[in-house]
């Protein structure tokens, strides 16, 4: 009865920003929930969650509601939580640079080594090191665990078109030489191997001196960096079970705000969005892969952004998608595939690639960033590109996407508010 009751929920989250007419009145704490839903009870429009426990509690409620169509409510989710976003006394500091790179696998040895990179993924990023260590921190998504063995429960002993990746451990060793500092883990493919594989993949990272967010919810969700006299907080979200979930907004802005109180500076990845070529726009509402349910991203990010969060990173389409700023917040909708190699031949769209810099004020908000445009060659060598074709798709994408509040793109990759 419970599951059934669930499911229901789940199918309903998005409701939580639809719906209300009047400004959304919090009853009581509303407890961290894995579900929420808007009721209807005479004029008013209640959000009910459910505890983990299962017990029903009332959480907040607006007047009016049965008026207003489905998918306009965003402006009044913002109001709701436009009051919450904390003041933080300026403190005089300097910026902080952080590089970001989307999707990362450098090759498989599962079913076989016959998809491994050329010298063992020792050079496969090098054309980028210089970005990335001239940045305060170097961030991507890696796709995939890294594990010496292990059985996937998914692909068994590897059947043809399942897809299942497993990098050496030593992989890990390469990626921190080339300047790696933080990676989500947050993504359909971190249980390629199971939990054996997730613990070796923590396990070799943190061996090689690189934090990791998005493991295994609430443990391992936000990782924490330093520089200089400041904290800087990363948290992962994806679409899978293991993850803090972009579909559940109550949970991520309880997430982001917990960092922040601990954190000077609260960054947000995602893994999440439709895959693939057709997918290269930003909807406005709840997209879906094959029936999975992979987040309403614009809600999201501003969600996390009015908790806190002052940059919000995605990635997952495997495409660039557009960029937008949201109270002097960057949001990066898509980073595409970053090192995507040996299991598919990468052309057109899903070859753009690209480094993105941000320099970050002493509050977090934007101050500046550049795109570094690279290409993926044949099965995903990553090679400079001079004509600087992700820039021009994440200009064109902004504009059509977000025209009131894309950012400034120059020919040369600059971007400012
Ligand atoms: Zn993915």
């Amino acid at each position: 009865m419970r599951l059934v009751l669930v499911t229901r929920l789940r199918n309903l989250t998005n409701e939580l920003s639809e719906g209300c007419t009047g400004r959304i009145r919090k009853i009581g704490r509303p407890p961290l929930s894995d579900s929420m839903l808007f009721t209807k009870l005479k004029h008013f429009r209640l959000a009910v969650t459910f505890s983990l426990a299962g017990t029903l509690a009332f959480a907040a409620a607006c007047a009016g509601g049965t008026d207003v169509p489905v998918g306009t409510g965003q402006p009044l989710v913002n109001s709701f939580v436009e009051e919450s976003r904390p003041q933080q006394p300026a403190k005089p500091s300097e910026n902080i640079s952080i590089a970001a790179v989307g999707d990362i696998m450098m090759g498989s040895n599962f079913p076989d080594d016959s998809r491994m990179p050329p010298n063992d993924g020792r050079d496969l990023f090098s054309p980028v090191a210089g970005i990335l260590k001239g940045a305060d921190i170097a961030f991507g998504n890696l796709e995939g665990p890294l594990a010496d063995g292990g059985v996937s429960e998914k692909c068994g002993t590897g059947r043809a078109n399942c897809f299942a990746f497993r990098m050496p451990t030593r992989f890990a060793g390469y990626l921190k030489e080339v300047g790696f500092d933080v990676f989500s883990v947050a993504n359909n493919h971190a249980s390629d191997f199971g939990p054996a594989g997730r613990a070796s993949t923590r396990l070799a990272l943190e061996k090689a001196g690189i934090k990791f967010a998005g493991s295994d919810r609430g443990k391992y969700s936000t990782a924490y960096l330093t520089v200089g006299a400041k904290k800087i907080a990363f948290i992962g979200f994806a679409t899978n079970p293991i993850s803090l979930d972009v579909n559940n907004l109550v949970a991520a802005r309880a997430a982001v705000k917990a960092a922040d109180k601990v954190a000077d500076i609260v960054v947000v990845s995602f893994h999440g969005g439709a895959e693939g070529s057709a997918a290269k726009r930003v909807p406005r509402s709840t997209e879906l892969f094959f029936r999975e349910k992979r987040g309403n991203l614009p809600l999201f990010s501003r969600t996390v952004i009015d908790a806190g969060a002052d940059l919000v990173i995605g990635h997952g389409p495997h495409v660039l998608r557009a960029m937008e700023i949201y109270k002097d917040r960057l949001i990066a909708y898509s980073l595409g595939n970053f090192g995507t190699y040996g299991r598919f031949r990468l052309e057109g769209d899903t070859a753009e690639t690209l480094v993105l810099t941000v320099d970050l004020g002493p509050e977090g908000e934007f101050m500046g960033g550049k795109i570094h445009p690279f290409r993926l060659e044949g099965w995903g060598v990553l090679t400079a590109d001079e004509t600087g074709s992700a820039v021009a798709t994440i200009r064109r994408l902004s504009g059509l996407d977000f025209p009131d509040t894309a950012p400034e793109i120059s020919e040369n990759g600059t971007i400012s508010n």
